[in-house]
């Protein structure tokens, strides 16, 4: 199998040292939901904790059950609950849970042993936490039951929305004002955090006692106007297969589908078997790099289910050669953030949708 996402587990460690220090080495999170970002959950929360994570986060408690079957002792955190089906799996395995309702906190506080808890309040994003006018009445709920031991308020945090200074500080002082209401109810958490990647390298008011780190473990800038290299980090996913095919084509062939690509003189064509049931995007067709043998070319034509086209012109490519999509822009190849352009999208959605039959190489 020719598909490989080469994942560099050194790199994730690293990122996450220069993540720390670069926001003042409080209390880390390392963010592995959906698969590590598509760079393998288990291996990627190794290295993580490797780099230096205190704590790890996912979405869903099936994703921190996974790390604990692997034999993963470090704190988790799980957020995201459709149901309360799997709390008492949550509560067996140690594993703390983001509470946003009553609903939610008297599911918790039923089961034993008593688990760890961070409240959430919700500062603006409008998806979950509580509101405001129901935050106080979750906080005294919290607090008796903390008191009665039926559970542990271990944290109290929301999320940004990232848009823009003056948002994120509004949210912040909206943060603060929740934060006056925990503390009167004398509940005293030990982890207050808000701050995800973006906030904590950016915005040091959103910082509190704990940062949670996603796209940055994994060495992707959530930033615009900053590189991975500008932040000091290394992208440690590498997108690579082999050329399946080359074939020489006259002038004027149609290249896949919708023939929106032509040739315009004699030349080689070589076929990638890689497409967007790989995770490779469709709306890339005619944009997206590639780099064969050093060299960087765009796709011909269409992106399809499962391959996509290169003209290479006279190049001397060949049947087996290695063709890198994405990796560490310093080797020369091209970033998934150039993919992420030319898709239209962000880099989070280009490493997170890398699909079942890209094998992940861990080196
Ligand atoms: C995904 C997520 C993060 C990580 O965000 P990044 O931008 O990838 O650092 C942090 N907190 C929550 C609640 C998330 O859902």
């Amino acid at each position: 199998m020719s598909r490989l996402a080469t994942i560099d587990l050194g790199a994730i460690s690293r990122n996450v040292e220069t993540l720390r220090a670069a926001s003042g080495r409080i209390t880390s999170m390392a963010v592995v939901k959906a698969d590590g970002y598509g760079h393998g959950a288990v291996p990627s929360a190794r290295a993580a904790l490797e780099g230096g994570a205190d704590w790890l986060g996912v979405a869903t408690i099936e994703e921190a059950l996974e790390l604990r079957e692997a034999g993963i002792e470090a704190p988790i955190l799980a957020w995201l609950h459709e149901t309360d089906a799997t709390f008492p799996l949550a509560v067996l395995r140690d594993i703390d849970l983001g509470v946003s309702s009553l609903v939610q906190l008297e599911a918790i506080a039923s089961l034993t042993p008593a688990v760890g808890i961070h409240l959430k309040v919700d500062t603006g994003l409008g998806r979950s936490g509580a509101t405001p006018e129901d935050w106080p009445a979750l906080v005294a709920a919290a607090a008796a039951h903390e008191r009665a031991g039926r559970v542990r308020v271990r944290g109290v945090w929301s999320h940004l929305s990232n848009a823009g200074e003056e948002a994120d500080l509004e949210q912040v002082a909206r943060f603060a004002a929740a934060l006056d209401v925990v503390a009167a109810s004398g509940v005293e958490p030990e982890l207050v955090h808000l701050a995800a990647t973006a906030a904590s390298l950016r915005l040091p008011e959103a910082r509190f006692t704990m940062v949670r780190f996603g796209i940055g473990c994994y060495g992707l800038s959530p930033f615009g106007d900053a590189t991975s290299h500008d932040l000091g980090l290394t992208p440690a996913m590498t997108l690579s297969t082999t050329v399946a095919s080359t074939k020489r084509v006259p002038p004027g062939q149609g290249v896949s589908y919708g023939f929106r690509y032509r040739t315009a003189g004699e030349t080689t064509l070589a076929l990638v078997p890689l497409g967007y049931a790989d995770g490779v995007p469709r709306s890339a067709s005619g944009r997206g790099p590639v780099s064969i043998n050093g060299v960087t070319y765009r796709v011909a034509g269409t992106i399809a289910m499962d391959q996509f086209v290169i003209d290479v012109g006279d190049d001397a490519v060949a049947t087996g050669d290695r063709v890198t999509l994405f990796g560490d822009p310093a080797t020369g190849v091209p970033s998934a953030d150039e993919w992420a352009l030319a898709a239209g999208t962000i880099n989070y959605e280009i490493v997170t949708r890398i699909g079942q039959r890209v094998r992940r190489e861990y080196v």
